[in-house]
């Protein structure tokens, strides 16, 4: 607020109104001053009860419409340039804002609010472990149940039951399970495909844990697999322990993507490797540092990332192997990375 001479800040974005007061909600915004005193939380009444428990230090502001009401607060507080989170407001809630404090003047805050969530504190790294201890434990069960016959929905179903009965409080994201050809399409939405002897299956989950997220996939072979199969999976393995191995504190997020996709390169694969290396991980499933797609970034620690390779061979299938895990400073032996998620990465041959 202070560089961009802000008399208060609109936070708008779900996460960032959880991340900074605690409260869940689909329907919440923030007026912050500068001063560091004075802060509205504006919520429905929907949320009023919630907002009362888990804010008690906030002052609270029930009001269907939050952004108009929080404009109105603002300019009677003489609150007149105010920082938003542009980069999550529609044009028409603008305008709504906008409308309700002729006088303010609005200008972008830029993703100050998700720079400061990419570093996390221990309380959050350890629901991050929980949310990647059930997805990993879940998985681990379900493996020995893939068979011929099952269908692409069936297996999604079953893990995603399986992560509910080990405490998740939802997927954290929609499951993708994509076998045989649909493996050569990165977010294949589960179908009615049965398994047959000879296909690759590649499975992308996660659980959800006290609002934060779990990653990880995995590809499996139902039968020995073919030349093909074994080679790309070796490729895979290989760019992520590289990749994994280049996520140290400070490390720039374009020389960790380069560090695994070189090898994928050089083996002549690199066109069948079509999107970033990974994603930082938290409040939401993707959140910063964004690797790949020359997005700047700098690791650091105690940064929580994921780091997913794969190679898709359109017609026939494809792999990819992700993981989620924690960049540390570390201290004596210990290795600049912890992995959250500790299903095997050898490849499952079932
Ligand atoms: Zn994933
Ligand atoms: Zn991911």
């Amino acid at each position: 607020m202070a560089a961009r001479d802000a008399d208060a800040a609109l936070i708008t974005s779900l996460a960032n109104v959880r991340y900074l007061t605690g409260l869940a909600s689909s329907n919440a915004a923030l007026l912050l001053p500068a001063s560091g005193t004075g802060a509205v939380l504006a919520t429905d009444s929907r949320y009023a009860l919630a907002a009362q428990r888990d804010c008690p230090d906030l002052e609270l502001l029930t009001e269907r419409f939050i952004e108009p009401a929080l404009a109105r607060v603002a300019a009677d507080r003489g609150l007149r340039r105010l920082a938003f989170e542009a980069h999550e407001m529609t044009v028409e809630r603008h305008q709504a804002f906008a409308g309700a404090a002729p006088g303010t003047e609005l200008l972008p805050l830029g993703r100050a609010v998700e720079k400061l969530r990419m570093v996390k504190d221990e309380q959050e790294i350890a629901l991050l472990a929980r949310a990647c201890a059930i997805t990993s434990q879940a998985f681990d069960e379900i493996v020995p149940r893939i068979r011929p016959g099952m269908t692409e929905r069936d297996l999604a179903v079953l893990l995603e039951r399986a992560m509910a009965d080990l405490g998740a409080e939802r997927p954290a994201f929609d499951t993708i399970v994509a076998s045989g050809p649909n493996g050569a399409i990165p977010h294949h939405v589960p179908s009615g495909r049965a398994f047959s002897p000879g296909d690759m299956i590649t499975v992308d989950c996660g659980a959800r844990h006290a609002g934060y997220h779990a990653d990880m996939t995995r590809t499996v072979v139902l039968g020995e697999p073919a030349g093909w199969q074994r080679d790309i999976y070796a490729l895979v393995a290989a760019a992520q322990q590289a990749g994994i191995e280049a996520a140290t504190p400070g490390a720039d997020v374009a020389v960790v993507d380069a560090a695994a996709r070189g090898l994928i390169a050089d083996a002549g694969h690199g066109d069948h490797f079509t999107h970033g290396l990974g994603h930082g991980v938290g409040l939401e499933i993707h959140e910063a540092p964004i690797m790949g797609y020359g997005r700047p970034g700098t690791l650091g620690d105690r940064v929580p990332i994921t780091v997913e390779p794969g190679i898709y061979l359109p017609g026939e299938g494809g792999v990819r192997i992700e993981d989620t895990l924690v960049v540390r400073a570390g201290s004596g032996t210990a290795a600049p990375q912890e992995l959250l998620t500790t299903t095997t990465r050898e490849l499952l041959v079932l």
